[in-house]
């Protein structure tokens, strides 16, 4: 798509965005623009013309109006915790909606929450859990990442293997669109087979078709019995024991989570907690599970403790209490950070792949390890066939770093999966878009151009530039 973007920035555009958000609310000053330079992972530095920090959806329909009839580029951003670069912005307008953090409506009835798309994950959780409900997503970044920004990704994180995924709980949306111009699409209602869905039109498309200004998600009771366990697979064939068993659980139960960690990982995650966290073998497989009823979760552990034993598991431990099984979750929660302590800079990759192929993924990417001499960690949603991988590399190793996450990307397609589960596009995955989608991809452009005929919505992102 062809984008004229204006940048830097007159002054007077940024007089008219000062009168729109009010002088506190806005800056260009250069500590606070390098400040949004980077997102948590990518290893990219792009600076934004100036940050706004709006108050609500007319501020924000003023100052889309404002960028469109100047060609000005707005990038929205959350936390900023995407991790392949989908909330930093080569210029233009940086749009921090932190400030849009309230809770418009909890309905406990319909068990249903509207809200501001800046209230950050866990708050949110911490409100509708004081009326037993429940928005179950967790992702590891649940402290900080924010509602808009898991629905510009169409986050998922460690119980996605029973309650899905973001798209599974929007149902509605407000969108201000590229023209300025405010929409509301759904209906605070569980089904509804009225015209096109617009509303996941919207989810997982990362800024590039409008501000999100407002969610309705639906919500579902808090379970009241929960255990985890840390499950051992020693063997050298570690990995193929436990997805086995992975595979035979999955048949007969939906455990809430089924993670895995490498010994890799295992072992950063005790170096840079400095204890113990998690035991050291050749494949560590996390199982949590939830019920209503103490019994059930008893049936639960039992099946899950035979099926494990029978594929060689040599220990299954549950937490005795919360506090242990917080820690347990705090050392995955960790995983993804520290195995990147010995480098200067990370490849993190999102792949997902049919839940049959987990192992020869895992494999392969074993081997791209040892052929190029690379320390590569790997920590999954193993049962949804969404697997982590972290590259930490120096400046000097970068070609090999690169190479090797194209390796384990073309990999992934030829195996039938997709280029990222969680994380989205991004700038780093956009080389991979046409090989993902062929000829749907010009379906998506189309898409683009219909709603943002300027491409001012986050520019340059999720589409790789047209071929002149
Ligand atoms: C340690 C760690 C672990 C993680 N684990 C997971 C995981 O398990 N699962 C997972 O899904 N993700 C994971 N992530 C990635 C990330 O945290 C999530 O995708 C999260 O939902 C992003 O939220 P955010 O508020 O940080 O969004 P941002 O990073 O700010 O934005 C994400 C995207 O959404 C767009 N966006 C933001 N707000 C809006 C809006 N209002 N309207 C339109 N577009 C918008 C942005 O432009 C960007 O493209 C992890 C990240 C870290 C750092």
């Amino acid at each position: 798509m062809d984008v004229i973007i204006l940048s830097p920035l007159e002054n007077v555009i940024i007089e008219k965005l000062a009168e729109i958000v009010g002088e506190q609310f806005i800056s260009t000053d250069d500590a606070d623009l390098v400040s949004y330079s980077s997102d948590f992972m990518i290893d990219v530095f792009l600076k934004p013309d100036v940050v706004i920090l709006p108050e609500n959806t007319p501020q924000i329909a003023a100052i889309v109006k404002l960028a469109n009839e100047n060609s000005i580029a707005i990038t929205p951003r959350g936390a900023g915790t995407a991790t392949h670069g989908g909330s930093i912005a080569q210029g233009g307008i940086l749009l921090d909606l932190t400030r849009m953090n309230k809770i418009k409506e909890l309905d406990p009835i319909s068990m249903i929450a509207t809200v501001e798309p800046g209230v950050v994950y866990e708050d949110l959780n911490r409100i509708t859990g004081k009326s037993g409900l429940w928005f179950p997503i967790e992702p590891p970044s649940g402290a900080v990442c924010t509602a808009g920004g898991m629905v510009g990704n169409n986050a998922s994180g460690l119980m996605a293997l029973k309650y899905g995924t973001t798209k599974d709980y929007v149902l509605a949306l407000e969108v201000v669109l590229a023209d300025g111009s405010i929409i509301k699409t759904g209906k605070s209602v569980l089904k509804s087979s009225s015209g096109y869905d617009l509303v996941h039109l919207f989810v997982g498309s990362e800024g590039t078709l409008g501000i999100i200004t407002e969610i309705t998600l639906r919500l579902i009771p808090k379970p009241m019995h929960l255990s985890t366990a840390f499950a051992s697979f020693p063997s050298l064939n570690g990995l193929n024991d436990a997805m086995n068993a992975i595979y035979e659980i999955r048949r007969v139960l939906t455990p809430a989570g089924i993670e895995l960690i490498d010994l890799q990982t295992q072992k950063a995650i005790n170096e840079v907690e400095k204890e113990k966290l998690v035991p050291e073998v050749e494949i560590l497989v996390i199982f949590e599970i939830h019920e209503f009823s103490a019994a059930g979760l008893e049936d639960q552990k039992d099946l899950i403790e035979g099926v494990a034993r029978k594929h060689n598991c040599n220990e299954i431990h549950w937490a005795k209490d919360d506090e242990e099984r917080d820690r347990m979750w705090k050392a995955r929660k960790a995983a993804t950070v520290v195995s990147v302590r010995s480098r200067t800079s990370t490849l993190l990759g999102d792949l997902i792949v049919p839940i049959k192929h987990v192992p020869a993924i895992i494999r392969f990417i074993q081997e791209v390890a040892r052929e190029k001499d690379l320390l590569i960690s790997i920590v999954g949603h193993a049962a949804d066939g969404n697997i982590h991988y972290l590259i930490p590399f120096n400046q000097n190793e970068s070609k090999k770093a690169f190479d090797a996450g194209d390796a384990i990307v073309y990999k992934t397609i030829e195996l039938g999966g997709s280029i990222t589960a969680e994380h989205g596009v991004g700038l780093e995955k956009i080389k991979y878009m046409e090989l993902e989608h062929g000829e749907s991809l010009s379906l998506m452009r189309a898409i683009k151009k219909i709603l943002d005929p300027k491409g001012i919505m986050n520019p340059g992102k999720i589409f790789p530039a047209e071929k002149q």
